[in-house]
């Protein structure tokens, strides 16, 4: 069965903290395929192998991938088992967000990395879906943003890495179409810039196709509660009506403004993740509080 995507996806003009910016909706691809996870799995929409009936990937407990895979797996009836090195007991007891639902569609939760099995007929996606095919999805984002841009205006194009997967194919298919009207630029949220180049490099040998890394001022610890992480979401929220990822729009956000001089014309890139939110708004609100939400 197909999923359908809403695509080409709307692109909005926004201001935020006196940066004027045009927003990419990509979260807006399907109401269960988040962002970016749904150009990522968008071949494997249309190139499953007829015999395959399971599905195996790893990563953490609340991804927002290992939610995006249960639900592909559902609609195309395959058992996806998962493994994630450590579930902790409290989430075992009470599932909460990707995790919860994830389970609801019907996912076999497993710890520990060493025991990841491939059993026949299954399909292996990697943590986060860093697959080299998940550049079919982002050539056809890529292609929106041609489209939809104004071709005799620069643009710089930002959006928060985990992987680095969007970014790097992002930067990539825009290169190989040669469009120099529109530059990449991203920022590492796992890990430092040396892991986010290693993460390139085991997907794309040519470095002429990396996007440009830039970096907040202060370091941040991926999964950390941040005060200035929560401030920045709810200001966003307030201030353009759209909801970000918590997970990582805020380090990208405060990125963005600690590199004002580069983008004087910046796209952002919405990449989806909204179900992960719920878990990190419970984990945000516990720690700060509900602070000047409803002010
Ligand atoms: C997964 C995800 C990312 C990171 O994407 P990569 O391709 O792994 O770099 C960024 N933002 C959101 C909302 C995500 O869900």
């Amino acid at each position: 069965m197909q999923i359908d995507f809403n695509t080409p996806t709307p692109i909005e003009y926004l201001c935020f903290n006196g940066v004027e910016f045009t927003l990419k909706r990509d979260d807006l691809i399907n109401s269960e395929l988040s962002g970016n996870k749904a150009r990522k799995i968008d071949y494997y929409l249309y190139n499953l192998p007829k015999n395959i009936t399971t599905v195996v990937s790893y990563g953490s407990i609340q991804s927002n991938a290992m939610f995006s895979i249960s639900y592909f797996a559902k609609v195309n009836n395959l058992k996806f088992i998962y493994y994630a090195n450590h579930i902790p007991s409290l989430l075992k007891e009470n599932p909460r967000g990707n995790l919860e639902l994830a389970l609801k569609n019907g996912m076999i939760l497993k710890e520990g990395y060493s025991r990841i099995e491939e059993p026949s007929n299954s399909i292996f996606i990697k943590e986060g879906i860093a697959e080299k095919s998940a550049y079919i999805g982002i050539e056809k984002l890529a292609k929106e943003l041609i489209e939809q841009l104004n071709d005799k205006e620069s643009y710089q194009i930002f959006l928060p890495s985990g992987t680095g997967t969007t970014s790097l194919f992002l930067s990539k298919a825009i290169k190989k179409l040669n469009v120099d009207n529109l530059e990449v630029y991203t920022t590492p949220c796992v890990g430092e810039r040396g892991y986010l180049i290693e993460q390139f490099a085991s997907l794309e040998r040519n470095s002429i196709y990396y996007p440009t890394i830039i970096d907040s001022k202060k370091r941040y610890h991926f999964g950390k509660l941040y005060r200035e992480f929560y401030q920045i979401w709810l200001e966003l929220q307030k201030n353009t009506s759209v909801e970000f990822d918590l997970l990582y729009d805020p380090k990208g956000w405060i990125t963005l403004f600690d590199n004002l001089d580069i983008f004087t014309n910046l796209v952002y890139i919405h990449q989806g993740g909204r179900i992960g939110n719920i878990s990190m708004l419970e984990r945000y609100r516990r720690k700060y509080g509900e602070l000047n939400e409803d002010s």
